[in-house]
């Protein structure tokens, strides 16, 4: 299976060891130009600086390939973090970033604070077919400030939405890369190519 990872800036690395560790026969392609897509079964939009990689997927062309991926061809994909960002809808527009709005989620960049109130606390995951408690990584984290009808939340922090699920996208305002008791996170979005 070949899985997408967007590689125009952030954590791909760190990624990639994730996804080899819950699965084994995969071949990982670090996707930086759109026929890098090709054959791509599933995809990955790390999280990193959206603004940086807003101006990088223009600089490249991307953004249409990317779109296809997702909303034609239907590709599972996990965004975390900057990745959340870049496909949801920004409550305050900023200039520097151009989401693709199409995850029905409004969300406030950085709304959790700067770097100094990066913090990991536990959260709980609730899909519909399985549930679980993960360890949630939160660093210049987006806040989920509103969630539209097309999204089911997936992932809580005490009573707050920092994930959800619409059609084949699993979104999270966290890392789960960064720790190793996500796997709950990584067999959901290996059962959505099923
Ligand atoms: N604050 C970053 C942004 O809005 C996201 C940080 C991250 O991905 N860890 O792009």
């Amino acid at each position: 299976m070949r899985i997408g990872i967007v590689a125009l800036q952030g954590d791909v690395d760190l990624h990639e060891k994730a996804i080899k560790r819950f699965k084994k026969d995969i071949e990982v392609v670090r996707v930086k130009d759109a026929k890098d897509l090709e054959g791509t079964k599933l995809l990955i939009f790390p999280g990193g600086e959206s603004p940086t990689m807003s101006k990088l997927i223009k600089r490249f062309n991307l953004k249409d390939a990317l779109l296809k991926k997702i909303t034609e061809d239907k590709v599972p994909t996990l965004a975390t973090c900057a990745g959340i960002v870049l496909l949801s809808k920004l409550e305050k527009k900023d200039g520097r970033v151009e989401p693709f709005e199409i995850l029905d989620v409004t969300l406030v960049r950085n709304g959790f604070g700067r770097q100094k109130e990066s913090f990991e606390d536990e959260i709980n995951v609730k899909f519909d077919d399985k549930e679980g408690v993960v360890t949630g990584v939160f660093i210049r984290a987006p806040r989920i400030k509103e969630v539209g009808e097309r999204a089911t939340p997936v992932a809580f922090l005490k009573d707050e939405i920092v994930g959800v699920i619409q059609d084949n996208i699993i979104a999270l305002t966290f890392h789960p890369e960064l720790a190793d008791d996500t796997d709950i996170i990584y067999e959901k979005l290996f059962s959505l190519s099923d």
